[in-house]
């Protein structure tokens, strides 16, 4: 939606192709965090974590309804293992790649407030701090951006299907399905953004196109029926110590993510039982009311995948970056995204556009995507 978007405001026409429903993958199974990452400054990532907290600010002034600031807190107990020297290293540096706005700063909260912390275990608790982030509806926030090209003149079919395509050094013919009709079209790009399912389209494509190797992780978040925390929680998880937010969401708890390794159909992909008995367990440590929370208690649950770039070991490390892969033996007509962040959508998606206009006709630009207003659906 986001190269939609930034292809329709530089002038060029623009056809989007969704199978299911607008958010229907990745993108209304995020954590819903418009935010730089602060994990991501463990593994060096700093030009990401600066570019998100860039576009951070600049989503909260183009959509102030749909992404909203947050108090995040980090409780550290005697047996956390990211020490409370290392937080405070961590989050002077996201104030600085911040720029020190006042929404970049942190502070240690007095024990006298912990009491005000939602209940959250003060037994061998030695610091919390506080830091602010960005929260959104990663659905909401998906179909306003496909409104806004829409109304920059890009057309969208859905449900319909892509069934193949036809590269050649000019333009592409490309068909897809709508409701068992098959349509043509042609198109100078084809761009690829289908997330996980990105190399099953490179399959439907005539040419037999590259592709990048890359595994899907699966992110499982529960969303139990208890009032919602006045803040987020970025807690470490006792079993493996890796970073779970407990946080609001539409009025209760939401707690989240694991990262399990998937390797079957991304259509398919639904929480494991284990991973919601891992959520229950994170929360149930750390907040002595959930003490019994059981798998039967959780309300909703639902599974997401990140395309990370084939490695072994643990996801946590990989890189968040967005790649644009053209396979150069041939024309360079279709390029696929693979990766990145909910929160980089406009500007990967201004790179994208800048880095591949000139294989499109010259267009009069019509407008600018840091310019542009987002709204909440209309009521
Ligand atoms: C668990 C988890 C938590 C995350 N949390 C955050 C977060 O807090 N903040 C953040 O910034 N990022 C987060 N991310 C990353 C973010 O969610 C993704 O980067 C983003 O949603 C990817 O969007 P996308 O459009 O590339 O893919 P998707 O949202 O998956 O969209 C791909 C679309 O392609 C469609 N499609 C596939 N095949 C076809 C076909 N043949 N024909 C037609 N349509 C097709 C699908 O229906 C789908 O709608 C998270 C990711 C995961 C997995």
């Amino acid at each position: 939606m986001g190269i939609a978007q930034a292809a329709a405001a530089a002038g060029h026409s623009v056809l989007v192709i969704e199978q299911k429903a607008l958010a229907h993958g990745t993108s209304s199974k995020s954590s819903k965090l418009i935010h730089g990452g602060l994990r991501y400054l463990e593994t060096a990532q700093i030009k990401l974590v600066f570019e998100c907290l860039s576009e951070r600010s600049k989503l909260l002034k183009l959509a102030p309804n749909l992404v909203r600031l947050e108090l995040f807190n980090i409780p550290v107990y005697k047996k956390t293992r990211r020490r409370p020297w290392e937080i405070f290293a961590g989050l002077s540096l996201y104030a600085i790649l911040g720029l020190l706005k006042p929404s970049a700063l942190f502070k240690r909260i007095p024990r006298s407030e912990w009491d005000d912390l939602d209940g959250i275990s003060t037994k061998d608790l030695q610091a919390v701090f506080r830091y602010n982030d960005g929260a959104t509806d990663d659905a909401a926030l998906t179909r306003a951006v496909m409104r806004s090209a829409s109304d920059l003149g890009a057309d969208l079919a859905m449900p319909a299907e892509f069934i193949s395509a036809d590269p050649s050094d000019d333009g592409n013919v490309v068909k897809y399905s709508v409701r068992g009709s098959v349509y043509t079209c042609k198109a100078h790009l084809l761009v690829n953004a289908a997330g996980p399912w990105a190399n099953a389209v490179l399959d439907k494509i005539s040419t037999s196109p590259s592709k990048l190797a890359f595994d899907l992780i699966a992110g499982t978040h529960i969303v139990i029926d208890e009032p919602a925390p006045k803040g987020m929680y970025y807690v470490e998880a006792p079993q493996d110590g890796r970073a779970v937010f407990v946080m609001p969401w539409k009025g209760k708890t939401m707690i989240g993510t694991t990262e399990t390794k998937y390797e079957g159909d991304p259509s398919l992909i639904a929480p494991l039982d284990s991973e919601i008995e891992y959520l229950c367990e994170v929360a149930s440590t750390y907040f002595p009311r959930l003490k019994s929370l059981k798998p039967s208690d959780v309300q909703t649950s639902f599974a997401g995948l990140r395309v990370l770039p084939h490695a072994k070991g643990r996801a946590f490390s990989r890189p968040r970056d967005t790649t644009f892969y053209v396979d150069k033996k041939l024309a360079p007509r279709v390029v696929t995204i693979y990766g990145g962040k909910l929160t980089a959508y406009r500007v990967t998606s201004e790179k994208f556009v800048a880095k591949f206009s000139k294989l499109m006709p010259k267009r009069t630009r019509k407008a600018r995507t840091s310019n542009l207003q987002l709204s909440p659906d209309p009521q």
